[in-house]
């Protein structure tokens, strides 16, 4: 089972991947955090989307696809992927599609999370993330149990460049113009589900397991 877990920034995506990830036993790919993988390690890629990233503009596509290439033909578990972050372009769906189609695969299911723009800029100015892993905590709607600490592997928590408030604005209105266009294709296949991720983050996940259930 390939699942797109979808929804502009802030949405709830990661938080509910690593819940869904679990259930499903899914290898999830999160192209965000391989970028910032590859930023922490100082590689030639990380230099390279690192002004994209600060910027809160796009990765160029042929940049993005390629990474995201190597990395489902690695995948950690047969069970399939769940994708997090990618697509965000109409040519990136369309790699996506044909790089299943290589590996025998398919998009099967595409849960949108909608959550008002208000809400976001909300969400990711009190977003704080963890170096070693990446788990991610909010300052008011999911505080760790000790500031600062991450709840999993006690490892450091961090504010993003990327969550400043001005850079947050960029984003979702780059996802708005770019990215946005994909629900349309994905509900013309017939693969959207349309989550309210405006509600606290068990009552989604509720809601997020039972379209998961109908796939
Ligand atoms: P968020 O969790 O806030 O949605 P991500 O961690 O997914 O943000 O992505 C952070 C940044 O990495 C994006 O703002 C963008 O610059 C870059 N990025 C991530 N995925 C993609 C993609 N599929 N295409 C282009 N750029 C991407
Ligand atoms: P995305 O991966 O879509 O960018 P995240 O999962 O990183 O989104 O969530 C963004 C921020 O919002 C995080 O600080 C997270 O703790 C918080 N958050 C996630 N889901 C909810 C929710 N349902 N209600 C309130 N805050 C949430």
């Amino acid at each position: 089972m390939n699942i797109l877990i979808f929804g502009p920034n802030g949405s709830g995506k990661g938080t509910q991947g690593a819940l869904v990830k679990e259930k499903y036993k899914l290898d999830h790919i999160e192209s965000g955090a391989i970028f910032r993988k590859h930023i922490g390690g100082g590689t030639e890629l990380g230099k390279k989307a690192k002004e994209y990233i600060d910027r809160g503009e796009l990765v160029p596509d042929d940049v993005t696809i390629a990474m995201v290439r190597d990395r489902l033909q690695q995948p950690d578990t047969k069970n399939g992927a769940l994708l997090d972050g990618f697509p965000r372009t109409p040519a990136q769906a369309e790699a996506l599609g044909e790089m299943l189609s290589q590996l025998g695969a398919e998009v099967n299911g595409v849960p949108l999370i909608s959550v008002p723009d208000e809400e976001l800029v909300n969400r990711l100015s009190g977003r704080w993330t963890c170096r070693a892993r990446g788990h991610v905590f909010h300052e008011k709607f999911n505080p760790p149990q000790k500031p600062g600490v991450c709840d999993f592997d006690q490892s450091e928590l961090y504010q993003r460049d990327d969550d400043r408030a001005e850079t947050v604005r960029t984003r979702i209105s780059v996802y708005w113009n770019q990215t946005a266009p994909l629900i349309d294709y994905y509900r013309k296949c017939g693969k959207l589900v349309e989550i309210d991720g405006n509600q606290p983050i068990e009552c989604v996940t509720r809601d997020l397991l039972a379209a998961l259930q109908s796939e």
